[in-house]
């Protein structure tokens, strides 16, 4: 073996290449990054970073030191371009073509914009460093600030703002924030922590398009002809995974590249993180396809991706990829964390512990089972529910956990 090429060198990427060495693996890995920065953490995007709190040097995923110790052949400001799946080879913007024994895809996902609007400034995404350090420039001048969607992005840049001295409003389609994680109940909580910060949380509403004058953004029509105005706009209308630059590769891409339970995507060619879908097998009765957008699992995922190629290239057998999901959003002084999968109004979801607007936990059964739980303020007591999780417990036994907990505190 001589060389892999994981494509994406963010947080993924940089598991894959780390378990790689870890296995013991020493030929070349070639990592290949769009950006021009070392891998760093997104989550301080919407959070410390954006409120200025952390500078960028804290947000380094490894230090100089660690980097250089995984030998790596790091190309970065690289764009790859395209992939030919039966040589394992990954073309980039050079025009340079990097064969390997192995590929591993991680290049994530990118923030989805409104069609047809114009270019005002002011108007903008945030996933990248750049994105945040430019968002915080702007919010130093304590403008009006119009978030559009509320998802976890929106809603943490919204609390960041309004924590930063700006009148903020979030615009949302559906009838409450976060339906399509958590459903409608728990979205009408995070309405009420954000009310409660002086945030205009609107639901319901359409949005006609963004306004501007002398090439600035002015504010958001709304659908019913209302002007909300604002100076900076944001939009967190979700991610799209990054995948047109496999088009021609051959790969079946749906919504992400689609991977085998063990994340392989075609024989050497696994996928990480964002940008892959794969069958989970422990949801569902023989498994549910999913794609999740969130810190543990790129990280999870891009270490299992690459223990898997190895286990390819050597002949072995891989090993299928099933965790629990999990993933944590930060608003105001509240911690939401979430194990598992919420089906939106699918599921039953029952409050286990604590009150709605303030600290508490609420699971989520679907077709008998356990499938999620949620936690606000409350760590300690949504990790231990992993485990049932794992077993797929029934929700029975679930709720019986549940209140035995409860008595022994
Ligand atoms: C603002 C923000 C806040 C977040 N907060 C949380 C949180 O609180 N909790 C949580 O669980 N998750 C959070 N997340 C999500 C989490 O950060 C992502 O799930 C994680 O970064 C995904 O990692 P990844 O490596 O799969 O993809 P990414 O981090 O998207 O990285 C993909 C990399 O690939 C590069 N790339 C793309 N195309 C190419 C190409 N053709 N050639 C070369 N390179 C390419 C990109 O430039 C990028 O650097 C947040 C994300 C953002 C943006």
């Amino acid at each position: 073996m001589e060389r892999i090429v994981v494509v994406g060198a963010s947080l993924a990427g940089l598991r894959a290449c780390e378990s790689l060495r870890t296995a013991g693996y020493t030929g070349t890995i070639t990592l290949i990054g769009a950006e021009r920065h070392e891998p760093y953490d997104r989550p301080p995007l919407s959070k410390a970073l954006l409120k200025g709190e952390w500078e960028p040097e804290r947000i380094r995923l490894r230090k100089p030191a660690e980097l250089a110790g995984l030998d790596l052949d790091m190309r970065l400001g690289v764009v790859a371009t395209g992939l030919d799946t039966a040589d394992r080879a990954v073309t980039v913007d050079s025009g340079e073509t990097l064969a390997g024994d192995g590929v591993i895809i991680a290049t994530g996902s990118a923030p989805r914009r409104l069609p047809n609007q114009p270019d005002f400034d002011g108007v903008t995404v945030l996933r990248t460093l750049d994105d945040s350090l430019d968002l915080r420039r702007r919010l130093a001048d304590a403008p009006r600030v119009a978030v559009i969607g509320a998802g976890f992005i929106g809603l943490e840049v919204a609390a960041t703002a309004s924590r930063s001295g700006c009148t903020v409003t979030v615009l949302e389609g559906a009838p409450a924030p976060l339906m399509r994680g958590l459903g409608a109940l728990m979205g009408e909580v995070v309405t009420r922590v954000h009310a409660r910060h002086g945030v205009d949380v609107r639901c319901g509403v359409q949005v006609a398009g963004i306004e501007g004058a002398g090439g600035r953004a002015t504010g958001i029509r709304l659908g019913d002809g209302e002007l909300v105005p604002a100076e900076v706009v944001v939009m967190g209308i979700g991610v799209a995974p990054v995948t047109q630059w496999l088009d021609d590769s051959g790969l079946e891409l749906r919504d992400g590249v689609v991977c085998t339970e063990a994340l392989r995507a075609a024989p050497g060619i696994y996928a990480a993180g964002d940008c892959a879908r794969w069958v989970n097998g422990l949801f569902g009765e023989t498994g549910e396809e999913m794609r999740v957008e969130h810190w543990t699992n790129a990280a999870e995922q891009g270490a299992a991706a690459a223990t898997n190629l190895l286990a390819e290239l050597a002949g072995a057998a891989p090993t299928p990829y099933a965790p629990v999901p999990f993933f944590w959003s930060d608003q105001f002084d509240s911690r939401i964390q979430f194990l598992g999968r919420a089906h939106g109004d699918d599921d039953d979801v029952q409050l286990v512990a604590g009150e709605p607007d303030g600290s508490f936990v609420a699971l989520y059964g679907h077709a008998g089972r356990l499938r999620g739980v949620l936690g606000v303020n409350m760590p300690r007591m949504v990790m231990p529910y992993r485990k049932l999780l794992a077993e797929r417990a029934p929700w029975e036994l679930a709720l019986r956990h549940a209140s035995e907990t409860q008595q022994q505190i």
